[in-house]
């Protein structure tokens, strides 16, 4: 097979859209007709769905997820002088954010399992200058609500999610956005809802935090021409929000699919944990959302990574590294004085971690075209597939 034929994509939006594609032409088209390009009709409405669909009462919607965390840090009172908690394993926007409101980031490492935050290394971490942690609810997975809870009561610290990668996840009953003083998204094209560009919000429960960020995002003005705090441009476009209002009801069973094209993966992949293939591990049952299907491969005797995803993309297979480089081996943030060693197991993770296809519409013969390329990479035999079906036949 020729390494240009594509059989399984990374990621594949074709099926989000194709169906929906006459109700978004007329959402684009009607914001075209009323010419409201700027914090217009479907800006309010697309909020107030989208903070309902997060179980709080505001939403402000913002020019991308990363001012989403720098503005949604402010509205909360961070700034300078103050330290914020956050994990060195996750997106680089993250650390961004905390890096935009001029407070002091703290990195930590994550547990190795999940790769999601540890608490205890947060715990650790905390000074008489904390006055944030950010919990990132990586890859689709939330950080567990009630050790949230229990932190900041135990040491007073403010809670900021980070739920860029998980609209909807769930865990312990609890929904992303729900659980922190205020929490960002984020709507490039890729997350599990998505935009046909930029877009974030903040969500919270607070009306002054949302008051604030109304202000903060369109110059800091509480009325027109009139200016009470520094402010920045950085408004959720109306074409945007007419897009994401349409896209929305679909998110739930969206998420759905993907949740089961993991459980898939998760069961054909058990054999090959003799081989060092090992998926992350869920923590929060049928509440993981999973924006990314991340395996590592660990143990000595399998081929090393970047021959295993060139022969993966050999054979029509598209795979990714979220992320080969953490935050704080990034040239950009050297300053902040962390090296190779500080944080060890999300250095692992960065060296081990695979990312394999995952989207809603994924077919199961798709997942199964994966599986038999890992096989053959490794030297696996082929497995015995059940006979192929649609995976995902009512869209
Ligand atoms: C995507 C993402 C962001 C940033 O969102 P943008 O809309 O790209 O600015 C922040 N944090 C995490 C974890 C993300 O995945």
């Amino acid at each position: 097979m020729g390494s240009n034929t594509v059989v399984v994509p990374f990621v594949d939006l074709s099926f989000q859209h194709q169906p929906l594609q006459a109700q978004i032409d007329q959402a684009m088209h009607g914001v075209l007709q009323r010419g409201d390009f700027i914090l217009g009709a479907s800006v309010a409405e697309f909020e107030a769905a989208f903070a309902a669909v997060c179980q709080v009462q505001y939403g402000v919607g913002v020019a991308c997820g990363t001012d989403a965390i720098a503005l949604g840090l402010r509205a909360c009172g961070i700034t300078i002088g103050d330290e914020v908690i956050l994990p060195a394993n996750t997106f680089i926007a993250t650390l961004i954010g905390v890096v935009q409101t001029g407070a002091t980031p703290i990195l930590v490492d994550c547990d190795p399992q999940t790769a999601l935050i540890d608490l205890k290394a947060v715990e650790r971490a905390i000074t008489a200058k904390t006055k944030a942690v950010i919990p990132v609810h990586l890859y689709g997975q939330m950080v567990s609500p009630s050790h949230l809870f229990e932190l900041a009561s135990t040491y007073d610290l403010l809670m900021f999610e980070d739920a860029a990668q998980a609209h909807m996840a769930e865990r312990e009953g609890y929904r992303a956005g729900s659980v922190g003083t205020a929490a960002a998204f984020s709507f490039y094209p890729s997350k599990n809802l998505g935009a046909v560009g930029d877009g974030g919000m903040v969500v919270t429960q607070d009306e002054p935090i949302a008051q604030s960020l109304r202000s903060m995002r369109n110059y800091g003005a509480v009325r027109k021409y009139i200016h009470t705090e520094y402010g920045v441009n950085s408004r959720l476009d109306t074409v945007q929000a007419a897009v994401l209002q349409v896209k929305l009801p679909h998110l739930a069973a969206w998420n759905q699919q993907r949740y089961e094209v993991a459980q898939h993966y998760d069961a054909l992949l058990k054999p090959y944990a003799a081989k060092g293939i090992f998926p992350l591990e869920n923590h929060s049952d049928r509440g993981h959302v999973y924006h990314l299907y991340v395996v590592r491969l660990a143990e000595a005797g399998l081929p090393d990574r970047q021959a295993l995803q060139q022969d993966l993309a050999n054979q029509g297979i598209q795979t990714g590294i979220h992320y080969p480089v953490p935050c704080h081996l990034q040239p950009a943030f050297q300053y902040l004085g962390y090296g190779v060693g500080d944080f060890p197991y999300t250095e692992a993770l960065a060296d081990q971690i695979l990312s394999l296809p995952m989207f809603p519409g994924m077919t199961l013969e798709q997942v199964h075209q994966v599986v038999a390329a890992l096989a053959r990479a490794i030297g696996m035999p082929q497995p015995d597939f059940p006979k192929p079906d649609l995976l995902n036949e009512a869209g």
